[in-house]
């Protein structure tokens, strides 16, 4: 078994606030594998490399350097740069789901993930954290909402960010187009695991969300004699 929190699920599902609190709830680290994706997908455009695979593509994946400090404030370091800020842009949120059907990102991002969760015990979200990247979690999560109620949250945070400059009609076509590209590209994806716990946050708030996934992991812990 591996001490790993898992959960997945599409964007704007709501995943991430309840990975952040939960790992908080427990006092765990918590894990963002998108902004990684972010990342390489941010620097690949900056340095001006195709998003494609080929020789240019593993150089530059062999070059990089790839930080993911634990603390909120620092979280994606890439080549010395900290671009935590600039990966929530949403540019970027394209930039990383392209990006994230080239199999050299994932192979780089699936040693990376694998072994930053190895040596904790953490809550770790993504899209194929329950399926690939640890298929043996002790609990996992898939969590879910509407579409609609989806691009609401994505614009929410996005005004928040202070940027207004995008409509509700494009957010709602710009969540489909993604959800159809990370649930049917060949390798890694978005995907329900068969023992992963389906979760609706469509009508229920932050707080319920998070009671009672806590309740059911520290089940799960109990079960392995993981004291959380
Ligand atoms: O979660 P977030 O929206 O930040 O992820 C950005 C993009 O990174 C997603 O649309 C998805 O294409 C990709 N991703 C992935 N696998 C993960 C996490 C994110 O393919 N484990």
């Amino acid at each position: 078994m591996q001490k790993v929190i898992a959960i997945d699920g599409p964007s704007g599902s709501g995943k991430s606030s309840v990975a952040r609190r939960l790992a908080s709830y427990f006092k765990i680290t918590y894990i963002d594998t998108g902004a990684m994706f972010r990342a390489i997908g941010l620097f690949l455009d900056q340095e001006g490399i195709a998003f494609e695979e080929g020789p240019e593509l593993k150089t530059a994946l062999s070059k990089l350097k790839l930080e993911y400090a634990v603390d909120d404030k620092k979280l994606v370091v890439i080549n010395g740069h900290d671009v935590s800020t600039l990966i929530r842009e949403h540019r970027v949120s394209g930039l990383a789901s392209v990006v994230s059907q080239l199999p050299s990102v994932r192979s780089f991002l699936l040693d990376f993930q694998r072994e930053l969760g190895t040596k904790i015990v953490c809550v770790m979200e993504g899209r194929d954290i329950g399926t690939v990247v640890f298929p043996q979690a002790f609990c996992k999560f898939f969590v879910t909402a509407s579409v609609e109620i989806r691009a609401r949250r994505r614009y929410d945070q996005l005004v928040e960010m202070g940027q207004s400059d995008i409509s509700m009609e494009q957010l709602i076509e710009d969540v489909q187009k993604r959800d159809e590209l990370d649930s049917n590209r060949k390798l890694a994806p978005l995907k329900r695991a068969e023992d992963a716990q389906l979760v609706d946050t469509s009508r229920m708030n932050l707080e319920e969300v998070v009671e009672s996934l806590a309740s059911i992991a520290r089940e799960k812990a109990q079960a392995i004699g993981l004291q959380l």
